[in-house]
Order: structure tokens, then sequence, then C-alpha cells
């Protein structure tokens, strides 16, 4: 049986302070679910700060992004290297906001370039965390528009595939995959339970096609997009839901405990 797995995204949120409080004041009640996986993702300045909180804890540390190489003339970016380090064990890939695809802030379509994520992209950096160990939360989703022109599977399949290209199914025995539509992110619209297992099912079909069943039966694969308390419980008990990536509700720790127990 696979183990649950919740992950909080607090995205370009908490200064290091207001973040290592927030974890203190959280960390008695996520140590008493040891059968969940959870998970910080947490901008790279608290990493110092929080490996030190959770050092002694269940609570894993992830971030929400990284450069692919372990070092060089690449200013301003972070390695797989770095992160390793910090103990950080989990890392994001692949969020819709880092491939400029919002779906409710207005972004302009001449700084969508700026975030720059491609499926290649998406590509290098798994390959430069599997190579240092971190498990990578593959984010993939649809936008409203590809949703309503019924390419929802198509353009998720195409993720995967680029995502995973060149990649071994040992290597991804711990990987996560989020699915996470564009329109139900930071939005407060929770995909359909139904639908969000339906998709879910259909990611364990690629996974199936590309490598075997024993991977497609191992891989969590997650639901995100505005959950809260009221409603994870019903979305993380489906069948093929193995668990959430959460954004929003990440950053009041009364609300992200109580999701964790609902897993
Ligand atoms: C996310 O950031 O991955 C996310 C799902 O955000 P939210 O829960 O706020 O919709």
């Amino acid at each position: 049986m696979r183990t649950k797995l919740v992950a909080g995204n607090w995205k370009m949120n908490l200064t290091v302070t207001q973040g290592a409080t927030l974890v203190e004041t959280s960390l008695k009640t996520l140590h008493s679910r040891p059968d969940v996986d959870t998970v910080i993702c947490a901008p790279y300045l608290a990493l110092p700060r929080l490996r030190d909180i959770l050092r002694n804890s269940d609570v894993k540390l992830g971030a929400q992004d990284v450069f692919w190489l372990e070092s060089g003339a690449f200013t301003g970016k972070i390695s797989p290297l770095m992160l390793a380090e910090m103990c950080v064990t989990f890392c994001i890939v692949g969020h819709s906001e880092t491939r400029g695809r919002f779906g409710k802030l207005d972004v302009p379509a001449s700084t969508v370039e700026f975030f720059g994520e491609t499926d290649q992209t998406v590509n290098l950096k798994i390959k430069g965390l599997l190579y240092h160990a971190i498990n990578p939360i593959l984010c993939v989703g649809e936008t409203l528009e590809e949703r309503e022109a019924g390419r929802t599977d198509a353009v998720i399949e195409r993720q995967i595939r680029g995502a995973f290209e060149g990649v071994e199914a040992a290597e991804l025995y711990f990987a996560a995959i989020a699915y996470e539509p564009v329109w139900a992110i930071g939005t407060g619209q929770t995909c359909e339970t139904a639908e969000a297992n339906r998709v879910c099912g259909m990611i364990r079909g690629v996974l199936k096609a590309m490598y075997d069943d024993e991977l497609a039966q191992e891989v969590r694969i997650l639901y995100g997009g505005s959950v809260k308390s009221s409603n994870s419980k019903e979305l993380f008990h489906q069948s093929e839901i193995d668990g959430g990536l959460i954004g929003g509700a990440s950053l009041d720790p009364v609300e992200f405990a109580k999701i964790v127990m609902s897993a």
C-alpha cells in the first residue's frame, strides 16, 4: 500500500522567522502522524533554519525549485548539491507558476518567459535531483482553456513523458506526481473529486505504459489545487489519490495539521 504524502508549498511567503514560528507551532501535531509523509517546501532562505528545527521530527524538508547542474556560472540559481547539504529530500519541479501558467493572477504575456520552465528543463531538473537522491514532486496540469478544448489528458501525458524522458524506472520509486489543474491553483475552485481521481488514474496509466505496472502502483500521485481541510478527506480517500500538494492552506498551521490528519 502506498503511504500518503502531504506536501505544503509555501511559495514566496513567510520570512525565515515567520516560517520557523509556523513550523514550531505545528510540529507537535504533525509529529503524531508518522504514517503520513509530511513535507514542507519552503523558500530557499528558510531551509537552513528549518533543517535544524525538523532535525528530530518525521516532517521532511522540501524545496520549491532547483537548477540542474551542481555548480558554475549560473547567477541566482540553487543546485541539487546545495539542497542535499541542507537535508532537502523532496523538491517541487514544473509547478505551473514556474512554467509561467497562472490560473488567476493576471501576468502579462511578455513576462511569462521570465518563469521559463519547459518540459525539457523539467526533465533536466528531475535528473539533477535524482542524481543527488532528492525526490522530485513533478507538477502537471492543464489550463482552463486546454480543459475546455478537451486536451486535458493529452497535455498531461506530454508533460509526464517529457519530464521522465531518459529516466530509469528504478530511479522513480520515491518520486511523486501532483495533478494540479492550473485553473484550481489559488482560485478556491477545487477540481471535482471524481474527475481528480480519474485524471490521477490516467497518470498512473501513462506510467504503466512508459515503464510497467509495478512502478505505476508505487509512485504516489497527489492532487493539488485549492485543497482545504473541508475537502481533503474526500479527495485523499479516492483510490488513485495518494495525498496532496497544498499551497495557501499550508500557511495556516491549524489548517495544515487538519489536512495532514485527514490523510
Ligand atoms: C500549489 O501551490 O501547488 C497549490 C495547489 O496552491 P493552492 O493550494 O493555494 O491552490
